[in-house]
């Protein structure tokens, strides 16, 4: 059975918003984040 899958382009407020929504709705999905900076957002 082939898995679900998030990517998330942009580390900031969206994409860090839309990853830890999914984790938390659909746990089993794996969630791939690309940001072009050193650091992510971490309060989402
Ligand atoms: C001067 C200013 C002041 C603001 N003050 C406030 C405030 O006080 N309170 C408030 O709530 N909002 C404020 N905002 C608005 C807030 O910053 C934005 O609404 C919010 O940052 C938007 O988040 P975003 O994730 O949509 O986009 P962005 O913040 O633009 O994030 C996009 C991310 O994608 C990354 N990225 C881009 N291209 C690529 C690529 N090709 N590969 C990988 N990563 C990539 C970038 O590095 C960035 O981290 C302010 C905005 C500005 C400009």
């Amino acid at each position: 059975m082939s898995k679900e899958r998030l990517i998330v382009i942009g580390g900031n407020a969206a994409g860090m918003s839309a990853a830890s929504q999914v984790r938390r709705q659909r746990p089993e999905y794996e969630i791939i984040a690309f940001e072009q900076s050193p650091h992510t957002s971490y309060s989402a």
